[in-house]
């Protein structure tokens, strides 16, 4: 059977409400998903509850943002439980500091002529973690654009005239304090990388030494070939291949929950291997 270890929902940007995922996840047959909001595990409690009269197994996990020798990496972690623990106390710093952020984009923007407020951007938010998105959102009912993707491309993108830097964990330190919370580590999407083959091989290979688990190979947005190449390549490294969709509901439009634009599957032994490299 299929699982998807990659999934928002509204408790940071993702549109569906943690429920709601998880009924979709077991309308489309899987047997496992990993709920991965950013910065949060806020959602986890109530996806849980719901999956209980569902076919269906929820991995607890979060998604990071990380610095790696000035690279930005997504890091995915799971089986980390939302509760009191060493990266759970980091991830309030860093939703504090998501918050900070949200405010200088805000008057960035205003400056720039866009006019809109920290509430205008709030009501799109359904969670804790508000980030980018939810700002795109409030620009787009504004009517200054037609969608989220639009928004980042000049003005909330790297490099946007909107553009603001955000407290990063390092891939070191998000490794090592997920160890220390009981879970395991994955490199999300890492073709988003912006280095070359080589390199990004080292960098599997130096995070691999730091306690890093796999790398995700089935990622939605990957060309088929692709994921064959990096699961070979991780198999290679002695690291699991995982995979995910990234569903964000209407937040990416035409990505579903497990299929992603209808040519991903992820075998369920993605998440056999990751459960027996739990710590
Ligand atoms: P933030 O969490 O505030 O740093 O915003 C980053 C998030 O915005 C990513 O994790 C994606 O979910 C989303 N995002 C990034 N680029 C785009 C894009 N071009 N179109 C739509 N959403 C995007
Ligand atoms: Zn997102
Ligand atoms: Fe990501
Ligand atoms: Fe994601």
């Amino acid at each position: 059977m299929a699982v998807d270890l990659h999934v928002h929902s509204a408790a940071s940007d993702g549109t569906d409400a943690p429920a709601v995922v998880m009924a979709k996840a077991d309308a489309a047959g899987l047997r496992a998903i990993a709920l991965t909001d950013h910065d949060t595990l806020s959602g986890i409690a109530a996806a849980r509850t719901a999956a209980v009269g569902l076919a269906i197994e929820l991995v607890p996990g979060v998604e990071l943002s990380v610095d790696h020798a000035g690279a930005k990496i997504h890091m995915l972690a799971y089986f980390v439980e939302p509760t009191p623990g060493p990266l759970q106390d980091r991830l309030a710093m860093l939703r504090a500091g998501r918050a900070d952020r949200n405010v200088v984009i805000v008057e960035r923007l205003n400056q720039l002529g866009y006019s809109l407020t920290m509430d205008d951007v709030l009501r799109h938010a359904g969670g804790d973690a508000v980030g980018r998105p939810h700002i795109a959102d409030a620009l787009v009912e504004a009517g200054y654009l037609d969608n989220r993707s639009e928004a980042f491309v000049s003005l909330l993108g790297d490099g946007g005239r909107a553009y603001v830097e955000r407290t990063r964990l390092t891939a070191t330190e998000a490794i090592r304090l997920t160890t220390e919370s009981g879970g395991v580590t994955s490199i999300a999407h890492p073709l988003t990388i912006n280095v070359d083959g080589p390199s990004l091989r080292g960098i599997f290979e130096e995070l691999r030494e730091t306690g890093l688990s796999g790398i995700e190979a089935y990622y939605s947005e990957h060309p088929p070939a692709i994921r064959s190449q990096l699961a070979e390549v991780a198999s290679d490294l002695g690291l699991v291949a995982t995979g995910g969709s990234d569903y964000h509901g209407s937040g990416k439009p035409d990505l579903h929950i497990g299929s992603g634009r209808g040519d991903l599957t992820i075998p369920d032994t993605a998440l056999e291997e990751l459960v027996a490299r739990r710590p």
